[in-house]
């Protein structure tokens, strides 16, 4: 029987469908199973699978408590028609490499990926104490990207509500329409006057206030949760493009069984990477992860001294997703990492909430550098990547895309062993940056941006991003962070 318990402790043994229900654990840490590679996936049979054949099979044994029909339903609703490639995650080649595609869902971010199947999940799980009109709300502050991710995934989801913050004026023009124009009757979107940290931190102490979580379970029947990578609903469905990757390798014949390889991982909350370390004790022949920073590089500085050190200056870059001090799911990896040793994973996080750092053990740093290569890029780099990948391959590169391929282009590749390169986001996402780096004009509206990028390298414009030009705006909140909490008790009263 496989069950979760906290990389802090080993007390509870939740379900999977708890876990996804719950969370994060009552003592701060993230949901973990000690039962994570006593079977593997069968990589003899990949070849020539659907990704929904190949998501069956690794998720059948990631969240063993839910029915195959029940995970069938999930993917099917998951990996549908509102993916414009029907291989879900296209692997194409990029030179000598190659390059895996997770940006062909509804916002055209890899958060489509576990996003859209998470809210699938929930609605087949149950209340703990038995309050069969219970409700769960989303509550979510977005510096972008995931807001619009998390909306998409729950608009309309049985039995869920969603509730996005986002601090006003510093969203891009289209990460704002995006959300703004949200359709579905569940759904709410407020501007925050603050920046994110102010909206991300009032979040945290709205899930702690007891108060107002008791007021709104009584008077409505909600519960709030989170739809952060925290969640083990939200990483284990990315473990499963991993496999889809190798199965797209042995189709095109550039392996053979049993061959290895290397993934190249754009990192902020090394959720990403960490999906492919899951994949990879599910049996998946992978030599190398190689973990990818933008300027805010805690990571690099982590995977080569031992030392993870927070206090740091903060930098906004072209890459904000990966604008990143404090990756919270490395906390998952130490643990397996350790041998799963949760009294040392509690020691370091106690460290870090204290001191701000926290150093790990020599012999430990070297079973992590073993698996885990880095590297990072600042913004001319990633500008100049840009460039040159357009020259070099015709290919065009997002911005957070454009940092791994600095990191792989610096690193000689093992002969034999293919490279696949994450890619997290569509260009068009970013047009801006994009136009900057490719000597196109950049002044213009980011519509005008997209157009020209398109024109340029005659590339097509996601449609869903192209019409939100002229989709009309649902909401125009904005309220101080004072009321935030107050805006949450609106919304809990009205999904
Ligand atoms: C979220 C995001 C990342 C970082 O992924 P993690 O799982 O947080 O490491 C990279 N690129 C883009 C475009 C993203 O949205």
């Amino acid at each position: 029987m496989t069950t979760f318990h906290s990389t802090r402790g080993t007390d509870d043994a939740l379900t999977s469908k708890q876990a996804i229900r719950k969370g994060i654990a009552d003592d701060g840490g993230l949901f973990v199973t000690d039962q994570l590679g006593e079977s593997k996936v069968d990589i003899a049979t990949l070849q020539g699978k659907t990704y929904q054949q190949i998501a069956q099979d690794v998720l059948g044994l990631l969240l063993p408590d839910f029915t195959a029909q029940e995970l069938g339903e999930c993917i099917a609703e998951a990996y549908g028609a509102q993916w414009d490639d029907e291989r879900i995650t296209p692997l194409k080649p990029l030179g000598d490499d190659y390059v895996m595609e997770l940006f062909h869902g509804p916002t055209c971010a890899f958060k489509d990926v576990a996003l859209q199947i998470l809210p699938r999940f929930m609605a087949r799980t149950t209340p703990a104490d038995g309050d069969a009109d219970e409700r769960i709300m989303i509550v979510t502050a977005t510096s972008g990207d995931t807001g619009k991710a998390a909306l998409a995934g729950f608009a309309d989801a049985p039995g869920t509500g969603i509730t996005v913050f986002y601090p006003e004026g510093r969203v891009s023009k289209v990460q704002e329409l995006q959300m703004t124009t949200q359709s579905g009757d569940n759904v709410h979107v407020c501007a925050v006057r603050g920046n994110f940290d102010d909206a991300q931190s009032t979040v945290k102490e709205i899930f702690a206030d007891t108060e107002l979580n008791a007021c709104i379970a009584q008077e409505d029947h909600v519960v709030l949760s989170s739809a952060n990578s925290i969640n083990v609903g939200r990483l284990v469905p990315q473990v499963v493009y991993y496999f889809s990757a190798y199965a797209q390798l042995l189709e095109r014949q550039a392996i053979n069984v049993g061959d290895e390889v290397d993934f190249v991982v754009p990192t902020g909350n090394f959720g990403d990477v960490l999906a492919g370390y899951y994949a990879k004790m599910l049996g998946l022949p992978v030599r190398q992860l190689v973990v990818a920073s933008d300027r805010n590089n805690v990571l690099f500085d982590f995977l080569t001294t031992g030392t993870y050190n927070r206090k740091r200056p903060f930098y906004e870059t072209t890459s904000p997703s990966m604008d990143i001090l404090v990756s919270s799911n490395l906390e998952r990896m130490l643990y397996y990492m350790s041998e799963k040793d949760p009294r040392l994973v509690t020691y370091l996080m106690n460290d870090l909430s204290q001191w701000g750092a926290y150093e790990v053990p020599p012999q430990l740093l070297m079973r992590i550098r073993e698996l885990f290569a880095t590297g990072w890029a600042d913004e001319a780099q990633v500008s100049r990547m840009i460039a040159d990948c357009w020259k070099d391959h015709g290919y065009v590169l997002d911005p957070h895309t454009a940092c791994g391929y600095f990191v792989m282009t610096q690193m000689p590749a093992e002969p034999g062993t293919p490279r696949v390169l994450l890619s997290t986001a569509s260009p068009y996402k970013f047009p801006r940056t994009v136009n900057e780096a490719l000597g196109l004009e950049s002044d213009g509206t980011d519509f005008e941006c997209m157009d020209g990028l398109s024109e340029a390298t005659g590339t097509t414009v996601p449609p869903m991003l192209r019409e939100l030009d002229e989709a009309p705006v649902r909401f125009r909140d904005c309220v101080e962070v004072s009321d935030m909490g107050h805006y949450v008790e609106q919304c809990a009263g009205n999904i």
